[in-house]
């Protein structure tokens, strides 16, 4: 008989996701940041039944987010690094926004896939252009915007070194969100001069996370506005929203903005050319199509799109980080 084991595991994946979540949303990590806590007194920070959230800390103990210390319960190393909302390297904001969007989203992912379009209208009666949608509220573009920080900082020291990028001189980070991707760059190629160009709204939210950076803030929205000028454009986690006429059209515009020999790096997660993987590539790819018009690529996808728009060489590294990084360079 064929090993039953992965659909087991499968129906109960959604769970253990879940009650992450759940663990998270109530505050349980931060609670336990400064040290260990009984159940009870949990509960009462927590504001939750004391029978149903001891079940709910004893089953994060059984996932390994927390560790029992007799009465007491204790952040594991993971969980303080990663769910503690006050940790440098925090996901909080990634694991808030799949709580409170992306579950809802993905819970009708057959009208998705029957009907090829995002999930917006359905699940939240919402009408727009894209990012109408994630910013409908100044609270909701931050916890966005927290959720692309968290992966981006796991993320961007690998996409800038991946490659070198020595000869460059100016660095335009293109939707560039809260600036991880230029505040990595400027670690790592001193003379270079970094910038974040985003949305007016998103460029306040930056200049709360770039601060103290030498990373330059300017608005502007790159489907209708002139590019400032760079001879190296970012495009990280951009590619993946949008519709192919749409990337063809900002693919192009790049190209014509750069100078011979400018690049263009982009930071994606790649799936493998035969599609075959990786598991994590086609989960953002599924996840891309309920709450945006695009999807993830492999390396010869992205190499067909950006030679359409004029490139001449392109390369792709497989960073081992959770995105990994192309570099195409206008001949
Ligand atoms: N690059 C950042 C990162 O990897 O963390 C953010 C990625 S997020 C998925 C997409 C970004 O594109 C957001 O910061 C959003 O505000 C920005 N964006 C969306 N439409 C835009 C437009 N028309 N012009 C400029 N930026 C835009």
């Amino acid at each position: 008989m064929a090993d039953p084991t992965p659909v087991i595991d499968l129906i109960e994946a959604f769970r253990r996701s879940k009650t992450m979540f759940t663990a998270l949303s109530l505050g349980v990590f931060d609670q336990l940041a400064a040290g260990p806590r009984e159940g009870p007194d949990i509960a009462t920070a927590t504001r939750t039944d004391p029978d149903t959230c001891a079940r709910l800390l004893d089953a994060c103990v059984a996932l390994g987010l927390l560790a029992r210390q007799g009465a007491a319960y204790a952040n594991s190393a993971t969980a303080q690094a990663y769910l503690f909302r006050g940790s440098p390297s925090t996901l909080a904001g990634y694991i808030q926004y799949s709580n409170d969007v992306l579950y809802p989203l993905w819970g009708n992912l057959e009208d998705a896939i029957r009907e090829g379009t995002h999930r917006w209208k359905q699940t939240y009666g919402l009408d727009g252009p894209l990012f109408s949608h994630f910013y409908r509220t100044p609270e909701s573009r931050r916890e966005f915007l927290l959720g692309m920080h968290g992966f981006g900082l796991l993320s961007s020291p690998a996409v800038v070194a991946a490659f070198d990028l020595t000869r460059f001189t100016r660095l335009v980070d293109l939707g560039g969100g809260t600036g991880h991707l230029p505040v990595s760059a400027a670690a790592r190629y001193e003379g270079m001069q970094v910038a974040v160009f985003d949305l007016p709204a998103v460029i306040g939210n930056a200049r709360e996370f770039t601060a103290g950076s030498r990373v330059e803030l300017i608005e502007g929205d790159f489907f209708i506005d002139p590019l400032p000028s760079a001879d190296l454009y970012a495009l990280g986690r951009i590619l993946h929203d949008w519709s192919e006429p749409k990337i063809r059209t900002l693919l192009t515009k790049i190209h014509a903005a750069l100078p011979a020999g400018g690049g263009l790096l982009i930071a994606e997660k790649l799936l493998a050319d035969d599609l075959a993987g990786p598991v994590h590539a086609h989960m953002q790819s599924l996840n891309m199509l309920v709450c945006t018009e695009g999807r993830e690529r492999s390396l010869a996808q992205y190499t067909r799109l950006l030679t359409e728009a004029g490139f001449g060489e392109v390369s792709g590294r497989v960073t081992g980080a959770p995105l990994d990084a192309v570099l195409a360079i206008k001949s």
